[in-house]
């Protein structure tokens, strides 16, 4: 470990530990539920499948008869959502995809298997006791847990609550995430850039960001390097934020007033972090809201983000596992000089199945972001030799 550099771990431990969870709970269309973080466990209150159904186009049968031999009288014919009679010995039921079984069948022949003749069918297989049945409650039964509290709800679990008739959800309440960017160098695509500025990418990629995890964003905007400006901002920010993220002004050159309008508005402690790319990272509070300062570097603003505002983020939305999963892969390059610090570095699956690796990994290189699939989270000071089992976060596992 570097002299006075945080380890991502201390650091991450520190962050987590504050956090504040939302409480409020809103109840919302199940419709509209997906990606929402449901606030209590949901049970079902019926059988899924409420009755015993087919499973089959087919005829529903009883077993036994079939011994005698293979030709049935089709005795009624049941098509989903109707209503079945009982199963008359010796007979059989004309019956459909999740149309419920008769009271006395114990099987259901599929109609490839079936020859119709006038008002008789001639079985040609015979069934095996329970075939083509789908037994009420199999799915879900009556009272079981369908969903657990402080889940994410994706788009299979709002179709499984609808299943057993839920309508709307409780949820909590989106996390207010605040973001603006310092620099006077910066504009927005769509301004004339002046000689010496730049393009405001941080406000593109740390919004979507918010997006990707769900958060109600408000966005503060460009705010110029100045202490008041800055101050007035946080104060702002914190009056309606849970959470602050800012890019930008927090190393220590005269332009960088985001340590002293913290400072002065709330809280802050300034941390240089064992992490490449990111080394400076501030985070404090202002007020009820949490601050986290993200460097202005687009690499690192992107990579920190990942790293220490997504887990943050989540935490504070409800959620409790929020370490991304990882899969050992084959690196397919060379790293022979590693830095002394944890590396980030932007890598892409090749046809082999094995990563490759962005040949520039310079911090204010976006493009590595935008070409990469993900991250391989690289020990401090460990070569990699091609061939290598790597840490690798794909931005698929990042994203919630
Ligand atoms: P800073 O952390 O403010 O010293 O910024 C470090 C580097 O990142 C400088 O080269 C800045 O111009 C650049 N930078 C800062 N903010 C942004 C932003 N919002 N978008 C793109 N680049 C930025
Ligand atoms: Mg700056």
């Amino acid at each position: 470990m570097n002299k006075g550099l945080l380890s991502v771990d201390e650091a991450l431990q520190t962050l987590l530990s504050s956090v504040q969870p939302v409480t409020e709970v809103e109840e919302v269309p199940t419709l509209r539920a997906t990606n929402r973080v449901l606030a209590r466990a949901q049970r079902s209150t019926m059988d899924v499948p409420p009755m015993d159904n087919s499973a089959m186009d087919g005829y529903a049968v009883r077993v036994a008869d079939l011994a005698k031999g293979r030709r049935l009288k089709v005795a009624q014919k049941i098509m989903a959502g109707a209503e079945s009679k009982p199963l008359e010995a010796g007979t059989a039921a004309r019956i459909f995809t999740g149309a419920p079984i008769p009271a006395g069948a114990d099987a259901v022949v599929m109609q490839e298997h079936c020859d119709s003749a006038g008002d008789e069918v001639l079985v040609q297989k015979a069934p095996q006791a329970g075939q083509w049945i789908r037994r009420a409650a199999s799915d879900v039964k009556k009272g079981g847990e369908i969903l657990p509290a402080g889940k994410r709800l994706l788009p299979q679990d709002t179709g499984l609550a609808a299943s057993v008739g839920i309508a709307t959800l409780p949820v909590y309440r989106k996390v207010r995430l605040g973001l603006f960017f310092t620099g006077d160098e910066l504009v927005m695509p769509g301004e004339p850039l002046a000689p010496g500025r730049i393009y405001n990418s941080n406000r593109f990629t740390l919004r979507g960001l918010g997006e990707v995890f769900g958060c109600e964003l408000k966005d503060y905007g460009i705010v110029p390097d100045s202490l008041d400006a800055t101050r007035e901002v946080l104060r702002r920010a914190a009056s309606e934020c849970d959470v602050i993220v800012t890019s930008g002004g927090v190393s220590v050159g005269d332009a960088d007033f985001v340590k002293p309008a913290v400072e002065a508005e709330g809280e802050l402690l300034m941390w240089r972090i064992a992490m490449k790319p990111g080394r400076p990272l501030a985070f404090g509070r202002v007020g009820m809201a949490a601050f986290i300062g993200l460097p202005g570097n687009p690499v690192s603003s992107f990579v920190t983000f990942l790293v220490f505002v997504r887990p943050f983020v989540l935490r504070t939305q409800g959620l409790s596992a929020v370490e991304p999963r990882s899969i050992l892969a084959r690196a397919d390059f060379d790293w022979p000089e590693p830095d002394a610090r944890r590396e980030y570095l932007r890598v892409k699956w090749n046809a082999q199945g094995g990563l490759d690796l962005y040949p520039t990994q310079d911090s204010a290189v976006l493009t590595s972001t935008a070409w990469a699939d993900g991250l391989v989270d690289n020990p401090a000071k460990q070569a990699v030799r091609k061939g290598d089992l790597v840490r690798f976060l794909p931005y698929s596992e990042l994203y919630w």
